[in-house]
């Protein structure tokens, strides 16, 4: 649920822009003092910011530019007067939107929704995605080291797990048994090859249609494996 709060100093017009954002599934918290609203919308994670410019305490001007400073979320200003407006844009403090009093709330409770929508498709446009490969029902997710064959996940061991990462992102290459148990085993590793052998097998147990002719990982006898694409 979103949540948002209002910075109000008219208690009337705060308790009315609360109900109408509650109907329309919003959390809703008000701060009557500009003091206390700076306070909280600094320390609190709100997912938009309703502010009117003329409060007790610090003003609207100043919160903006305060959130601002360290936040992106939406803000919406709140203002009795249009020439306010022309401040506010004159101003460049950051806000996302203006409505001047009075104001009908469906148009408030439309506003907000807009603005939340976007917000939320900016923040999923910049979050990172993961590093997925993908070969014929095979699925390795290297960020979240988990690994799905046709669907399902299978629970790999740290060592198995980056032992098929490195061969899948290295694919139709050859590697020794020595080449890999350096890449993959620190130099301190008590092993040798054969720790390699015992791990293609299990890798090959969860991720192989059959084992006498697997499709991922191929056996290049007298020299070493190879990752199928
Ligand atoms: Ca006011």
């Amino acid at each position: 649920m979103s949540k948002v709060l209002i910075i109000e100093d008219e208690v009337a017009i705060a308790d009315l822009e609360k109900d109408y954002l509650e109907l329309s599934g919003f959390d809703v918290e008000i701060e009557n003092n500009g003091n206390q609203g700076l306070l909280r919308a600094l320390k609190e994670d709100f997912d938009m910011y309703i502010l009117d410019l003329m409060l007790p305490g610090v003003d609207g001007f100043e919160i903006c530019k305060k959130i601002r400073e360290s936040k992106n979320t939406p803000i919406l200003m709140v203002s009795a007067k249009k020439d306010d407006i022309d401040k506010i844009r004159g101003l460049g403090l950051g806000a996302d939107d203006y409505i001047t009093k009075p104001f009908s709330p469906s148009e408030l409770v439309a506003r907000v929704k807009a603005h939340l929508s976007r917000y939320e498709r900016l923040i999923n446009s910049t979050m990172q995605e993961n590093d997925v490969i993908e070969i014929r029902g095979l699925k390795i997710d290297k960020t979240a080291r988990r690994v799905w064959v046709n669907e399902e996940e299978k629970q790999f061991t740290t060592k198995e797990f980056d032992l098929l990462a490195f061969l899948a992102q290295n694919p139709n290459r050859v590697f020794s048994k020595e080449e890999l148990f350096s890449k993959i085993w620190d130099l301190e590793s008590v092993g040798d090859i054969a720790t390699v052998t015992v791990h293609i097998k299990k890798i090959r147990e969860k991720i192989e249609f059959s084992s006498t002719k697997p499709q991922y990982i191929e056996t290049i006898w007298g020299v070493g494996y190879r990752f199928k694409v």
